[in-house]
This record gives C-alpha cells, sequence and structure tokens, in this order.
C-alpha cells in the first residue's frame, strides 16, 4: 500500500543489468517466525512477486562438481552417437550458439570443444531441494516451476527486507553461500513481469520492475517471451506485423480475436502488465509430469526413445524428491500437425522408479507410433498419486518460516 516499499534503487535496477550495482540496504535476513498477516495477503495490497531462476542450472552444477570444467564449454545431454539432445548448455557454450532441446551432433558441430557430460538427474534434484530450502526460509508462499526455478511472493515480507532490490540481493546470497551456484531474480508486481525480468538480467541478474513501471518494461520484449504465446501464435501475429509486447498491448482487440481467437485478450493483458494470478504454494498435487518440444520433428526412433527416457528420469527425480508414487502413467504425444494424443495406463502398485515409468510409457508410445509420422511434442505424466505412509505429513508446506 505504502508506494515507497521499493527502494530507491529501483529505477536503476529497472535498466537490466545494471541492476547488480544497485547497492540500496544491506540485505538482512528474516527473524524466524515472522508470520504473514492472519487470513494472507489482502488482495487488494499491490504485490511483490519475484522469479528466481537458476542460471544455466544441470551444466553449473557439473562445472562446480568437477572445477576442471570451469570456464569451459560444456553440453549437458545424451551421446550424439545416441541421436541424444541438449538438456543443457554452460554460458561458454552457449556463445557458439548451443541451446536446450538441439540434437547433440549438432551442438558439438558448432562447438567441437565441447565437454559433453551425461546428465545426473539425481544429483540436480539434491540441489534444487537446498536451493527450495532458501527460497522457504524467504516466504512459505513459493511455488515451483521446475526443478530449478519458481515464483516468491514476498509482499508480506518487504519491511523485513526492505525493498524488492535488497530482497532479491538477500535471495542471490544465500542461495550462492547454500550451492556456490548463481540464480538470476526478477521482481516486479506480478508473475508474468517477474518472469520476464528474471530472464531479462541472465546470467547472475538482479532486475526489479517498479509499480507502475510494468507496461514500459514489458513493451520492447518479443511477444514469445510472454507465457501463452507459442511458436505457433507467435508465427501468427508476428506475420501480422505484432513484433513486440508492446505492440500486443495496443492491438485491436476485435482483430486480436481474429488472430488468435479468445486467448487474444488474456494475452493483451498480460502485454498491458496486467497479470493477478496468485503464487500458489499449496496446490493438491494432481500429477508431476515433464514435456519436451523438439528442436526439429522427430519420427519414432533413437532419438524420439532418447527423448522419452529422460523425462522418465525427470518425472521419476520429482516423484521422489516429493516423496510420491504414482498408479498412472500418461504419454501425451504432439504430431507435427499440431494433433495431440494422450494414453495413460494404470498400474496395480503405485511407483517412483524411472525404469517402470519408462517402460509404462514406451509401450504406451508402442501403440502411437505410426510409419512416417513425425512429432514435434512428447510428454510424461505420472498421476492418482499417493505420499509415501510415514512422511505423509511433509505433503503440506511448512507454515510460517
Ligand atoms: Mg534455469
Amino acid at each position: 500500500m505504502s508506494a515507497n516499499r521499493y527502494d530507491k534503487g529501483h529505477a536503476a535496477a529497472c535498466q537490466g543489468k545494471s541492476a547488480r550495482d544497485v547497492t540500496g540496504r544491506e540485505a538482512r535476513g528474516p527473524p524466524p517466525g515472522v508470520p504473514l498477516p492472519a487470513g494472507g495477503v489482502p488482495s487488494s495490497m499491490e504485490r511483490t512477486i519475484l522469479h528466481a531462476d537458476m542460471d544455466a542450472f544441470y551444466a553449473s552444477v557439473e562445472q562446480r562438481d568437477r572445477p576442471e570444467l570451469r570456464g569451459r564449454p560444456v553440453v549437458v545431454g545424451g551421446s550424439p552417437e545416441g541421436r541424444g539432445v541438449v538438456a543443457a548448455a554452460s554460458y561458454e557454450a552457449r556463445a557458439h550458439g548451443v541451446r536446450s532441446a538441439m540434437p547433440m551432433s549438432r551442438a558439438l558441430r558448432l562447438c567441437p570443444q565441447a565437454v559433453r557430460v551425461p546428465p545426473r538427474f539425481d544429483r540436480y534434484g539434491e540441489v534444487s531441494r537446498q536451493v527450495m530450502a532458501v527460497f522457504r526460509a524467504m516466504t512459505p508462499l513459493v511455488e515451483p516451476l521446475s526443478l530449478d526455478e519458481a515464483f516468491l511472493d514476498i509482499t508480506a515480507r518487504m519491511d523485513v527486507f526492505g525493498g524488492a532490490a535488497a530482497a532479491g540481493r538477500w535471495l542471490k546470497d544465500q542461495v550462492r553461500r547454500a550451492t556456490a551456484l548463481n540464480v538470476s531474480v526478477g521482481a516486479g508486481t506480478n508473475k508474468t513481469v517477474a518472469k520476464i525480468a528474471s530472464d531479462a538480467g541472465k546470467p547472475d541478474g538482479l532486475v526489479v520492475v517498479p509499480p507502475g513501471g510494468e507496461r514500459a518494461f514489458l513493451a520492447p520484449m518479443p511477444i514469445r517471451a510472454l507465457w501463452g504465446v507459442g511458436p505457433k501464435a507467435e508465427a501468427v501475429l508476428v506475420a501480422a506485423g505484432i513484433r513486440t509486447i508492446g505492440e500486443l498491448a495496443e492491438a485491436d482487440r476485435g482483430r486480436l480475436d481474429r488472430l488468435i481467437g479468445s486467448r487474444g485478450a488474456l494475452l493483451r493483458d498480460l502485454a498491458c502488465g496486467i497479470d493477478e494470478r496468485p503464487v500458489e504454494p499449496v496446490r493438491a498435487r494432481k500429477s508431476v509430469g515433464a514435456e519436451t518440444t523438439f528442436a526439429r520433428d522427430l519420427a519414432d526412433g533413437g532419438e524420439l526413445r532418447a527423448a522419452l527416457a529422460r523425462l522418465a528420469e525427470e518425472v521419476g527425480v520429482r516423484l521422489r524428491e516429493k516423496r510420491l508414487r504414482a498408479r498412472t502413467v500418461v504419454l501425451k504425444l504432439r504430431y507435427a500437425n499440431f494433433r495431440t494424443v494422450t494414453r495413460r495406463t494404470t498400474r496395480a502398485e503405485p511407483t517412483d522408479d524411472t525404469e517402470v515409468i519408462r517402460q509404462a510409457a514406451s509401450a504406451l508410445l508402442d501403440g502411437i507410433v505410426g510409419p512416417g509420422e513425425r512429432f514435434r511434442l512428447l510428454g510424461v505424466q505420472c498421476g492418482q498419486l499417493a505420499g509415501h505412509a510415514e512422511e505423509s505429513q511433509l505433503r503440506l508446506w511448512p507454515r510460517g518460516t
């Protein structure tokens, strides 16, 4: 409510990487046990939301664990002979054009001196738990999006931290202290702004968008930075001359409806910096899933099956991390023409075992694929979840930490 919850560093912090030069007040940790206001945060209060996202997470963990890899281009993923794809690339590799989801063979052509490292998902899961513990030391209102990324609603913590920039700095320091890894942080009054801000500052960024500055911050960004703008919507909008979020914000409503249908109104709101979605920490989790969109459409074969194995591994790690077991395995497959099919199988015994999940998903895949068909997306989802009986009390987030 007070307009000056943001400290003086904020105007500068809005200029992208210069945020690192913002000194502001020295970040302080929250005293333990600071409670949230009774009944939660009033919705009328202007919010402060952080989006925290580890830099090149898998590759950074490898460089941390193996000092000989530091400063060198590192590409995490399956072997080129096995038609593996890039799961993560260090910034040294990205400088050569290597990107996630790229075939490993292409990555190694672009950057022959790169060191390829097979992924160790259990290790990344361990580090993820440390990172999430730091996030939850800041506020119980943490909504993880993946192993290395989360939203934090720190509205009720602003007085304790002394402003969004100081809060972001505290978070970065604590993550580095706990893991020796860098996290990029974006801060703003809603999820859309915070997420785009964290991306804008990478690597090792801290970008704070002050209240009222949302629209100006978003305007120059490409539309694909917005949630809900996939490659298809992007192509349609760009063909219509709408390339930036600012152009989307100013687009005629009827014209948007004609171009992209009912989503148009929502996307235009987001483009205008309007996003009321709450940070949702306590979500009765109905499923755990992972999916991947391929850099190019794939037919059935080694690359598709390797992607399936990786997704099963990611889902398995997340189930084990959350102490959950699943009874159903769902396979999602999107054809080159965007038609999407799902197939499900139910097991008598719930599982969190990667190999069991992979075999179940692979059998479902066998039942779908036909000769000559190509696919753009593959997903694996586990549902009908049960907690491990002895640890079921951990399924609720700790309160008032
Ligand atoms: Mg990340």
